[in-house]
């Protein structure tokens, strides 16, 4: 299999190169050249790692069959505490797809557990002697997820960047108190847009490529944009709904809708790519936070992100420029020349608008809606109250557009994406829930595991105890500078 570039079909790299390099030379995102069809019918109750493997194996040709064998099984094991894929019945027609069983507690983890293997691996296929140096802009859970799996692996550094005071404090103090020898953590004037722009600009600065080459070292992202963190995520759309052929709720072959909680359009682009390979994927319900520029999109085929930016309480969806997006519009418009069109455009004006045909066939598969702060709050409550289910606000995000969208109501099911453990926003949660909030968050954090009874998972609320490591702030435009003194 090989990737071309979302902004030159010429292209032609292998699955390593694209993970290893993470962006196209040209700004573009890479893309498979075609869709690998999986018999998915045939894995029904086949281990979560196993599924993994078939899929896997289908993208990333180019790596032997016993190395991505054994990293699914090292990775979907013990560190999602046997719980890869759980999926929760929240009623009849409602499921909640719990992804944040993982070190982290946010669905990234699925990704960023296997990419630093697939990486290592890389480097020595391709025989590469550079060190590597991963620049990651973060809103909250990519920058703790990317730094728990890239800690101390060898030839390899990383430094994250997120907007100061844009996080919660768990978030912030997951990436902080870091140990690894070869991490370094940054907080950024502006929000998280500011952030992942003064990195793509590192990454397309031609002297700093220069002066990284001098000192032998080249830079690669564990961003969505990176194609090795899709493919992993597209492995529990088909473990859910084989899940649900399994329990004899739905029949293979029914289509299946799945509504998800989105920002960088990454995990919900992994969706789509599971239909592509033949899963009867039926809509792609895209929820977005009051930062609904991709909602708007979705529905009106303009995208517009002039316009305020709100931080609300899901901070890793507030987001203006939707990366993954650009892979959409490759594939749904065929033509690399309109998507450099568009990208140029928005780097200019901060807006395009795509053509009806483009959008007629984006809308065959996506729907969208969005959700206000009340809304979000208004949601946990009735969760709880409704299911007894505790959500996180970007969960509870989705749960909402999925009930506004009277999905279930034709007695066709939907699959939300749980994408992070409400503990990682337990202030919020508490609020929402109309129980006393404690100043302090990790006192919020024992307030809401006596208020529901459940325990928070151990890799947060031990995190009161570590020392913080990294407080330095610093201007967007300063990230290529820093990257050349890791
Ligand atoms: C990153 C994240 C999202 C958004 O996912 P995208 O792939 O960026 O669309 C949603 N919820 C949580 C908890 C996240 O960490």
């Amino acid at each position: 299999m090989n990737y071309s570039s979302t902004r030159n079909s010429s292209l032609k790299v292998s699955s390593a190169e694209a993970i290893l390099t993470g962006l196209a030379p040209d700004g573009g995102l890479f893309v498979p050249a075609s869709f690998p069809k999986l018999d998915f019918e045939a894995l029904a109750g086949k281990p979560y790692s196993e599924i993994a493997f078939n899929i896997l194996r289908l993208f990333l040709t180019d790596y032997d069959e016993g190395f991505l064998r054994n990293a699914v099984t090292e990775v979907y094991g013990e560190r999602f505490d046997g719980k890869a894929g759980h999926l929760e019945a929240l009623s009849d027609d409602l499921y909640a797809l719990e992804l944040w069983h993982g070190p982290t507690c946010a669905f990234k983890d699925y990704a960023l557990q296997l990419m630093p293997l697939l990486l290592v691996e890389a480097r020595r296929m391709l025989g590469e002697q550079d060190e590597t140096i991963i620049l990651v802009a973060t809103s909250g859970d990519t920058g703790s997820a990317a730094l728990a799996g890239y800690s101390n692996v060898n030839s390899v550094k990383i430094a994250v960047f997120y907007p100061n005071n844009g996080t919660s404090l768990l978030q912030q103090l997951q990436m902080t108190t870091q140990t690894g020898k070869n991490v370094a953590v940054y907080g950024v004037t502006g929000n998280f847009d500011d952030a992942q722009r003064g990195v793509k600009r590192a990454f397309t600065d031609p002297a700093l490529a220069e002066k990284l080459a001098a000192r032998g070292a080249k830079l690669s992202s564990a961003n969505s944009i990176n194609w090795g963190r899709l493919v992993p995520q597209i492995v529990y759309y088909a473990t859910s709904y084989l899940a649900l052929c399994q329990k004899g709720r739905i029949k293979y072959g029914q289509p299946l809708d799945f509504c998800v909680p989105t920002g960088n359009f990454g995990d919900i682009m992994a969706g789509w790519y599971a239909k592509q390979m033949g899963l009867p994927v039926g809509k792609l319900i895209c929820a977005s936070n009051k930062n609904n520029v991709l909602a708007e999109f979705l529905e009106t085929g303009q995208y517009n992100a002039n316009r305020e930016f709100y931080k609300t309480s899901s901070p890793s969806m507030d987001i203006l420029v939707s990366s993954n997006l650009e892979r959409l519009l490759c594939h749904a418009s065929g033509s690399t020349e309109k998507v450099t069109g568009w990208m140029a455009e928005l780097a200019r004006d901060g807006s395009y608008q795509v053509d009806a045909t483009v959008l007629e066939a984006i809308q065959a598969t996506f729907e969208a809606g969005w959700c206000s702060e009340e809304a979000v709050f208004d949601e946990i409550r009735q969760a709880k109250q409704s299911y007894g289910y505790l959500s996180d606000p970007h969960t509870a995000v989705a749960l909402r557009v999925a009930a506004e969208k009277g999905k279930g109501a034709d007695g066709r099911p939907v699959v939300v994406l749980s994408t992070a453990s409400p503990y990682k926003f337990s202030c919020q949660v508490l609020e929402a829930l109309k129980q006393p909030v404690p100043d302090d968050e990790f006192d919020a954090l024992r307030a809401l595991e006596a208020f529901s009874g459940v325990k928070a998972p151990e890799s947060l609320s031990k995190l009161v105890d570590k020392p913080v490591r990294f407080t330095e702030v610093i201007d967007p435009a300063s990230i290529s500078e820093i990257s050349l003194k890791m």
